[in-house]
């Protein structure tokens, strides 16, 4: 049964493999690399940073046994998936994106200031136009976009 060790090739701090922490939070080892397929062998190891009352806040990076961890702390579950960002149109501030390649959600603070400085529209350096209408911020192409009975 041969199977490719996925964890080979090695990770930054900020994305690892897998995160372990003792119960109480203290310790934690972030599996940066994989040196084996089989983590049950008896010397197997995992290069990992490991954050810790001794480092101060800080990461020390090294070979970690993995029977050690195993013994003393408990995997963490994976992040949820992080939102994503994208420039606002006028291209002021990042906001938020409502799924992959969706619609922005629209909290940046200099289109919604000049939105209320200027009749609550404005128009965008591309010629899009934001409005707000009943509380809710809207963007678009406002002059094809069809707003009901007003
Ligand atoms: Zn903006």
């Amino acid at each position: 049964m041969e199977t490719k060790n996925q964890c080979l090739k090695m990770r930054e701090v900020e994305e690892p493999y897998e995160v372990w922490q003792t119960p109480d939070g203290s310790w934690e080892w972030r599996v940066l690399k994989k040196w084996q397929l089989d983590d049950d062998k008896e010397y197997a190891r995992w290069f990992c940073a490991v954050k810790s009352p001794f480092t101060f806040g800080s990461f020390e990076y090294g070979d970690v046994y993995v029977k050690e961890i195993k013994a003393n702390a408990v995997k963490q579950e994976a992040d949820p998936p992080r939102p994503e960002y994208d420039r606002c149109n006028a291209g002021h501030s990042l906001v938020l994106m409502e799924g992959s390649g969706g619609k922005k959600i629209w909290d940046c603070p200099i289109c919604k200031k000049g939105m209320e400085e200027e009749e609550n529209e404005i128009t965008l350096p591309n010629g899009m136009k934001m409005w707000k209408k009943n509380g809710e911020t809207f963007c678009g192409w406002k002059d094809k976009i069809k707003e009901g009975n007003n």
